[in-house]
């Protein structure tokens, strides 16, 4: 189909869809690289009506997304920008609508009401060409067990039609870049649960997506794992254009982002830079266990007129002045109180502040649960 005939198609086409959408000069849509189809041609014209660099075109746009599973009402009307270039984290606990959301977004759901864009493109119009544009990480683990580490990344580079030629070093590339290239040969299954998040995560660039999507990468491994595949993500965001999109409960891991929203019972109820947000909790936390939170709580009110936000076995008052406070705090409580912490906001006070709630990792983490459920159950606390 190429030569001349596809070009005098191309332009046919090209001069109907100019006289139908009113267009100028035309421009390719972003990483275009195939056959012209009218998608791609009402797309591109899209594009050049915004008239904004490419470069500085959200890399995800939604408006007005609402997403029904048969009586559930999971996502609730949300909008979202995220600048191409960004690490945006979308933050919320349990349940919030966040797989939710980031399966509309990676076409893996329909939307019900509202619109998405990704890279461009619409995910209801035009799913293929998002698909081709994103890379995917997602929460359970989806690496054959029996392959080895580099059969994995040449699986998927062959379903993503990665040029033959390119995929030896492809692979090779984002093998190093996660820090697997001595283990390249070893089979899947004799991983561990860190080196598999790792090699997901070489999968999910190894077709240069633009946008790629996490949907809590970091769940169930230690602090110290964890802290490694940010890492690497960090470094596959610096050495490219790449947005990176993830989804989080760890509020920690919300900080390492540009920006972040946060979700709750399919609602967005914050967004803005992790700072900015802090800044909304004003001066210092002061975080105070008592032998009777209630009571305490009553008795802040009635020393101060300020309310005190009950957290898990403690109580967390906001204050300008923390040092200042705490003297006075001690000299009109009449509960026993058995700590007392001053410390800068963090965004587990945002979202304290802004539900009423403390997003606790019992909560989230069912690995935690266990936990806790096994500490009980042997007499435990
Ligand atoms: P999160 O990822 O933030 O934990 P989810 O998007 O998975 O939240 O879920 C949001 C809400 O939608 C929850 O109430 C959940 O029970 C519900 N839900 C998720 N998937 C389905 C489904 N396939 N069918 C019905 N309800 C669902
Ligand atoms: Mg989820």
């Amino acid at each position: 189909m190429r030569g001349g005939r596809r070009v005098d198609l191309v332009h046919a086409k090209w001069t109907q869809l100019k006289s139908k959408h009113h267009s100028h000069i035309p421009v390719a849509p972003v990483g275009y690289a195939g056959a012209f189809t009218e998608d791609v041609l009402v797309v591109a014209i899209q594009q050049n009506e915004r008239q904004m660099p490419l470069e500085q075109q959200p890399a995800i746009l939604v408006r007005g997304l609402v997403k029904r599973y048969d009586t559930v009402e999971a996502v609730k009307g949300i909008d979202l920008t995220v600048r191409s270039g960004e690490i945006f984290g979308f933050l919320g606990p349990n349940g919030a609508g966040k797989s939710t959301t980031i399966s509309v977004l990676c076409t893996l759901l329909r939307p019900t009401e509202g619109s998405a864009e990704v890279a461009g493109y619409d995910v209801d119009r035009h799913p293929a060409l998002v698909r081709q544009r994103i890379g995917l990480i997602f929460q359970d683990p989806s690496l054959d067990d029996q392959l080895t580490a580099r059969e994995n990344l040449w699986f998927h580079a062959m379903a993503y039609g990665v040029p033959h030629e390119e995929r030896g070093p492809r692979i090779n590339a984002a093998l190093k870049m996660v820090d697997l290239d001595d283990r390249a040969g070893s089979p899947v299954k004799t991983f561990s649960g860190g080196m598999k998040r790792r090699l997901e995560i070489a999968r999910g660039i190894l077709h240069s997506p633009e946008v790629l999507f996490l949907d809590e990468p970091t769940i169930g491994l230690d602090p110290q794992t964890r802290a490694r595949v940010w890492d690497h993500l960090r470094g596959i965001h610096a050495r490219s254009p790449i947005t990176i999109f993830m989804t989080t409960h760890y509020m920690e891991e919300a900080e390492w982002c540009d920006r972040i929203a946060i979700i709750d019972h399919g609602r967005i109820v914050a967004e803005g830079t992790p700072a900015d947000l802090k800044s909304q909790v004003g001066g210092d936390v002061v975080v105070v266990s008592t032998d009777d939170d209630d009571r305490a709580i009553a008795e802040v009110w009635e020393s101060f007129q300020i309310e005190a936000a009950k957290g898990t076995g403690e109580i967390r008052i906001e204050v300008p002045d923390g040092a200042e406070f705490v003297p006075r705090l001690l000299r009109e409580m009449t509960v026993p109180v058995r700590t007392v912490t001053v410390r800068r906001p963090s965004l587990d006070d945002v979202f304290l502040k802004l539900t009423g709630r403390a997003i606790r990792d019992e909560e989230a983490d069912p690995k935690a649960m266990m936990r806790r459920f096994a500490r009980t159950w042997r007499g435990g606390r």
